[in-house]
C-alpha cells in the first residue's frame, strides 16, 4: 500500500498526506452521496423492466406494491406511447424497479431439483 492513497490511513498510518487522501476521499463520497440523490436517470432501462413484470402477468397495483414506487408513476412508465412516459426518473426509483424480480412463468427454465 502507498503511503498517500486514502486507505493507507484507515489502516491507521498517521502520515500527514495519508490523513489528507483519506480525508479528501471522504468528502469526495459525501458528495457523491448527495449527487446520487438528486440524480435523474433515463427512463427507459426501468419502462423496459416494468413492461417485462407486466407481462409476466403482475398488475400495476402489484409493481407498486413489491418494488414501493407509486402507483401512477408504474402506470405512466407503462404508456403504449413512449413519448408520453416520463423521460427521466429518480435513480432510486429505477434501482426500486429493476430490484423487482420478474416472476417465474410457466414458460420459463425450469429450477433443477
Ligand atoms: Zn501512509
Amino acid at each position: 500500500m502507498p503511503h498517500g492513497s486514502p486507505s493507507c490511513a484507515d489502516y491507521g498510518c498517521r502520515l500527514a498526506e495519508c490523513l489528507s487522501a483519506a480525508r479528501r476521499a471522504r468528502s469526495r463520497r459525501r458528495a457523491d452521496r448527495a449527487a446520487g440523490l438528486r440524480a435523474r436517470v433515463d427512463s427507459e432501462p426501468a419502462a423496459d423492466h416494468v413492461a417485462r413484470l407486466r407481462e409476466a402477468g403482475m398488475s400495476a397495483g402489484d409493481i407498486a406494491a413489491r418494488s414501493g414506487v407509486s402507483d401512477t408513476l408504474i402506470r405512466r412508465l407503462l404508456r403504449p406511447d413512449p413519448q408520453r412516459r416520463p423521460r427521466r426518473i429518480l435513480r432510486s426509483t429505477q434501482d426500486a424497479l429493476l430490484g423487482t424480480a420478474v416472476p417465474v412463468t410457466r414458460t420459463g427454465p425450469a429450477h433443477p431439483a
